[in-house]
């Protein structure tokens, strides 16, 4: 059973329909790269698992459970937490006490203020620093660390990289793996396909609301991804 399933999802904003019968899953313990252009249905599909938006027709399914009555603050509970983009921090509090944020009323799993630091060391340097003196990198990595410590069972994370400088992404795509290996399922929607590609270990890419592409990493070349990308056949 997948942790996570879509079926038949369609989802509207008034009259604009942004997701047509999608289907998506995602197995517990892996990495799935959700991939398109701008406008391709990449947030709307992330609000639709995370709880904000409801979708219009099909089901979701959290850990065999029928989700689609349960708001969004309920979802943090199953295990479910989204990292929208933005990288929003309190600017005020201190990077500790972000993460501390984050972790009230925590699912009880894997996830700390020690793992957090071991996954993004350079936290742990700004430990005592407020959201409002950090560069966008370090609120990128305080906004996912917060994340974390309500111990998903699932992380959704939206365009990561977005607006960041190149070496900074890298620090970012650096924790992935880390996040991984204490087992959180991860959800993680991108535009740099190269980035998508290097952690993931499913690709999926929409294309006007639609799957485009789904498949291994490993059995898809970057050109096939791009061209599924672009809507080239
Ligand atoms: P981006 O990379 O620009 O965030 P995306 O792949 O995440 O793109 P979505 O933001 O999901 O795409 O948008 C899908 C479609 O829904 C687009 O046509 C977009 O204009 C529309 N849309 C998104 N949010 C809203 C909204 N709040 N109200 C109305 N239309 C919206």
């Amino acid at each position: 059973m997948s942790l996570l399933e879509l079926e038949g999802v369609d989802a509207h904003y008034g009259e604009l329909q942004a997701l047509w019968q999608l289907d998506l899953r995602v197995d517990e313990g892996e990495t799935l790269a959700v991939v398109g252009a701008n406008g391709a249905g990449k947030s709307t599909l992330l609000k639709t698992i995370a709880g904000v938006l409801r979708p219009t027709a099909g089901a979701v399914r959290f850990a065999g459970r029928d989700v689609a009555g349960v708001p969004d603050h309920k979802r943090v509970r199953l295990g479910i937490s989204l990292v929208p983009e933005g990288r929003r921090v309190f600017r005020s509090l201190t990077v500790e006490e972000n993460l501390l944020v984050g972790g009230y009323r925590r699912r009880p799993g894997e996830w700390d203020l020690a793992a957090v630091y071991e996954a993004f060391p350079l936290l742990e340097d700004r430990r005592s620093r407020t959201g409002a003196h950090l560069s966008g990198g370090e609120q990128q990595a305080t906004a996912i660390g917060r994340a974390l410590m309500a111990n998903p069972r699932l992380l959704l994370l939206d365009e990561v990289s977005l607006g960041l400088a190149p070496v900074v992404v890298q620090d970012i795509y650096r924790a992935l793996p880390r996040i991984a290996e204490r087992g959180t399922t991860v959800l993680v929607v991108e535009q740099d396909l190269g980035q998508a590609l290097a952690v993931a270990d499913r690709v999926q890419c929409l294309l006007e609301g639609r799957t485009a592409l789904e498949a291994p990493v490993g059995s898809v070349t970057r050109e096939q991804v791009a061209a599924a990308y672009f809507g080239l056949e």
